[in-house]
């Protein structure tokens, strides 16, 4: 957990949520992760007595007390996305005022769809799902300006007859008050795609399922036990198996994007002045900022990786901050993350024959330098680091062509073993 507070990830977005009936006492478990390579981890776990905001503020200070730099070193995370708990938001916003506080959008339809079908609202069945769709449309709005249109429009004619129910109007309101929390037309790229708290939901599942296996802890010292063992254990081989290559979602990623960019031609992408691309697609066009790692489609709009950065990066090998982790030093950073300084070196995670690796042909952009943008093919081949690796690797494959030339005799049963390597 410590560690993980050395990944960029962390100073950029931390998504937090609490879970109970874990032990006899109901104590409360909250998780703070942020998102790696390998999907999340925890860069902090705290057990409270209750979820109450004072509770969670005592715990939220602890962690500042316990590292001098937490966040990759700039004390609080850009952003926290949590569900609607109003003790937990207070916590945060007082421990960390300068964070930004987002919701998860799958909470916030599940509060509003539960409001609609209760009974004591007096919301008729059939315009329920019709006042559902007039919230959709508010908080998929692509831009401040639909956002408020949608808004302005819900109490008159939406494309349906609705009446006016006052109890809605008021709700709404009070929703829209706070737009800034949960409307997508507030949030930019730097949410990396991320507008719901699956994270959270994945590592309560994980505690509960495979740590706890469905049963209570004794008490609160059992539950701490089984945190810092077995989870821990859970949370090193999830990502040993990423730095081993034995999770093959991020390739087959990658895979399904290059067949949906086989239309795409090189003749389809045009370099602009300031580093950014157009990309034709589908008979519309598209605006890629390959630097910031965003796109003008529904995708890449909030900093997912696209089809468009696909296609920029096939054919002019150029990738975004966004990249899908593929790459060696994806693989290294999780090995780091697992082991600490038992982790193998760098070297050990470089592909075993880099010509034919499309990943070996690229090179790492860094986010905030604008002239780096073009293609490296120039830089290609003075990386010394690549050099070393090359020459260290050919010397090896002679030493043991030398080896097992000159003392063929002793090695006479390596035969079959060179025939099975050839193959
Ligand atoms: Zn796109």
């Amino acid at each position: 957990m410590k560690r993980a507070h050395d990944l960029t990830s962390s100073g950029e977005m931390v998504f937090v949520d609490s879970t109970f009936s874990c032990d006899p006492d109901n104590h409360s478990i909250t998780f703070m992760l942020c998102p790696c390579s390998a999907g999340a981890v925890p860069v902090a776990i705290i057990i409270t007595k209750e979820q109450t905001e004072e509770s969670y503020r005592k715990g939220f200070e602890l962690l500042n007390e316990a590292l001098v730099k937490p966040f990759n070193g700039k004390g609080h995370p850009a952003i926290f996305m949590t569900d609607d708990s109003e003790a937990e938001i207070k916590a945060l916003r007082n421990v960390w005022p300068a964070s930004r506080n987002l919701l998860s959008i799958f909470h916030v339809s599940q509060v509003v769809w539960r409001w609609l079908w209760d009974l004591k609202h007096e919301i008729p069945k059939e315009h329920r799902s019709m006042l559902m769709v007039i919230f959709q449309r508010i908080l998929h709005a692509s831009a401040v300006q639909k956002a408020e249109e949608a808004y302005k429009n819900s109490s008159g004619y939406v494309g349906f007859y609705l009446p006016t129910y006052e109890n809605w109007n008021e709700y709404l309101d009070s929703y829209w008050k706070r737009k800034e929390l949960w409307c997508l037309a507030f949030r930019n790229e730097n949410v990396r795609g991320h507008n719901i708290n699956n994270f959270s939901e994945v590592c309560v599942r994980i505690l509960k399922d495979h740590v706890l296996c469905r049963v209570k802890a004794y008490n609160v010292l059992t539950l701490l036990d089984f945190v810092l063992t077995h989870l821990e254990k859970h949370y090193t081989k999830k990502l040993r198996d990423f730095a081993n290559s034995r999770s093959a979602s991020s390739r087959l990623f990658m895979l399904s994007l290059k067949k949906k960019t086989s239309a795409i031609t090189k003749d389809a992408i045009k370099m602009q002045y300031d580093g950014t691309f157009l990309v034709r697609s589908d008979a519309n066009l598209y605006n890629v900022d390959a630097k910031n790692g965003c796109c003008s489609c529904s995708v890449g709009l909030y900093g997912r990786f696209c089809k468009h950065q696909y296609s920029i990066y096939s054919h002019f090998d150029v990738k975004s901050c966004n990249f899908p982790p593929i790459l060696p030093r994806d693989k290294y950073e999780m090995s780091i993350l697992a082991l600490g300084e038992k982790s193998p070196h760098k070297e050990f995670f470089e592909p075993l024959i880099s010509e034919i690796s499309p990943t070996c042909r690229i090179q790492e952009m860094p986010p905030t330098t604008s002239d780096e943008i073009f293609p490296i093919a120039q830089e290609h081949g003075d990386n010394g680091m690549n050099e070393g690796y090359e020459e260290k690797r050919n010397r090896f494959l002679r030493d043991i062509f030398s080896e097992i030339s000159h003392k063929h005799e002793t090695y006479k049963s390596s035969l079959s073993a060179l025939n099975k390597f050839l193959k």
